[in-house]
């Protein structure tokens, strides 16, 4: 579905437009773009907001310690650069007050010594040039007004911050991550969206063109400030020919920010190391006597005795990359589940009904069955799993295990996932 991603930007900047707006601290921000529109402000209320700032006092703690005129000042911002010292950068300006004055005066709020690469001041001049006003930040939401009008003060202000899960939807033409880009989506989000699929997708492979990625995430703003920081994905959808994948935050009993789909799977899900039921493990992975030729071989897989026609599960979710005779292998399948792991399935009888090249499989579903094609002595699943293109011994694959939710666990999951969409699907399109 083509989603108005126009609407959506302009509903975040409504958003903090009408924060700005209505916390009054726009006298520092006259020099930013900030669009304050009053007829939008209806829309405030699809964003959901998480956690609102304290507003007992109609006007902001930035604004009390600011006196008017600051409007009438001129903004400097300095960048502080490496070994540059606050008396160096002092020297840069004119003021009423001796320089050892204010740096004593500052150095009882914030010892100066600790002034960072990178951090930064703003110097607020008059029309003669003397500075009135001193700012520095301390970190994303902390400052300290340096007063410097008729009398000298120093004050450390904690600034609000307000948290908002912004939504976004948009189909990839390009890539996961250029395309994000271009629809507004913050890089942090996009690292941790692919980090997030980076279990069930091959990003250079397995994305097609056409492909939906749908994401909330949340975002916490800073009063006086066009900063923000981006906090945790809270839904995650990729559709890949009407193939969903999806997982929701969730945290855990044991006090854990995870992701579950709505199975209550958690999105690490190992690779099966047994992908048949009932079968004995035959012959394992390593150096032995090929039962057929005799000669001393690796055996790069493992064997399971089963009779003919037991089903065989694709050991991980993944893209069915190769099915059909190889060889010595016989009747053969292999599946690719991310850039990393491949699983393989050899000596089948035959395939599951639908499972050709390029079919996207489920952990645990039906894709063939035990034979004994190929050179075989005997029915049995030869199974392999493909780390970086070689094969390792599946008994040793240390991959992290995926925890399922269930009990209260899983209801509590369930109530929670389906605020979690309605929230999103609510900020998407109403
Ligand atoms: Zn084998």
């Amino acid at each position: 579905m083509p989603i108005s991603f126009k609407k959506i930007n302009l509903l975040v900047l409504i958003v903090f437009g009408f924060y700005i707006f209505f916390t009054n601290v726009s006298n520092l921000n006259f020099k930013k773009n900030v669009i304050v529109s009053d007829t939008k402000h209806k829309k405030i209320q699809k964003q959901e907001i998480v956690n609102e700032p304290e507003r007992n006092s109609p006007t902001s703690i930035v604004q009390d310690s600011i006196d008017n005129s600051v409007i009438n000042l001129n903004e400097e911002v300095i960048t502080v650069k490496k070994g540059q010292t606050f008396s160096e950068i002092l020297d840069n300006f004119l003021f009423k007050y001796n320089k050892f004055e204010i740096i004593n005066l500052v150095n009882s709020e914030f010892n100066l010594k600790g002034l960072k690469i990178n951090q930064k001041i703003s110097f607020f001049s008059d029309k003669k040039n003397i500075t009135k006003k001193i700012i520095i930040e301390l970190d994303y939401k902390t400052i300290l007004i340096i007063n410097l009008s008729d009398k000298m003060e120093v004050t450390k202000k904690e600034l609000n911050t307000f948290s908002t899960i912004e939504s976004k939807e948009y189909i990839i033409l390009n890539s996961l991550y250029t395309d994000g880009i271009e629809n507004d989506v913050p890089n942090e989000v996009l690292i941790k969206l692919i980090q997030l699929f980076s279990f069930d997708l091959d990003f250079q492979r397995d994305i097609k063109k056409n492909t939906l990625v749908s994401i909330a995430y949340e975002k916490t703003f800073v009063e006086n400030a066009l900063d923000f920081s981006i906090g945790n994905i809270e839904y995650a959808k990729i559709e890949i020919d009407k193939n969903s994948l999806e997982y929701f935050k969730f945290f855990t009993n044991e006090g854990f920010i995870d992701y579950f789909n709505r199975e209550g799977k958690n999105v690490k899900k190992s690779i099966l190391k047994t992908p048949l039921d009932g079968a004995k493990l035959s012959s394992s992975f390593g150096m032995r006597k090929h039962p057929i030729s005799g000669f001393n071989k690796m055996h790069k897989g493992i064997d399971f005795a089963a009779p003919i026609g037991t089903p065989i599960y694709a050991g991980g979710n993944g893209i069915v990359e190769y099915v059909g005779r190889n060889g010595g292998y016989g009747k053969y399948i292999r599946i690719r589940h991310n850039n990393e792991y491949k699983t393989a399935y050899a000596h089948l009888s035959g395939y599951k009904k639908g499972i050709s090249k390029g079919v996207r499989v489920n952990q645990g579903e039906v894709i063939g069955y035990v034979g004994n094609t190929g050179r075989s002595t005997g029915p049995h699943l030869h199974y392999e799993i493909i780390y970086q293109n070689k094969q390792i011994n599946p008994l040793n694959l240390k991959l992290p295990s995926g925890k399922i939710l269930e009990g209260d666990e899983l209801i509590r999951f369930n109530r929670e996932y389906k605020t979690i969409l309605a929230n999103h699907l609510n900020n998407l399109f109403e």
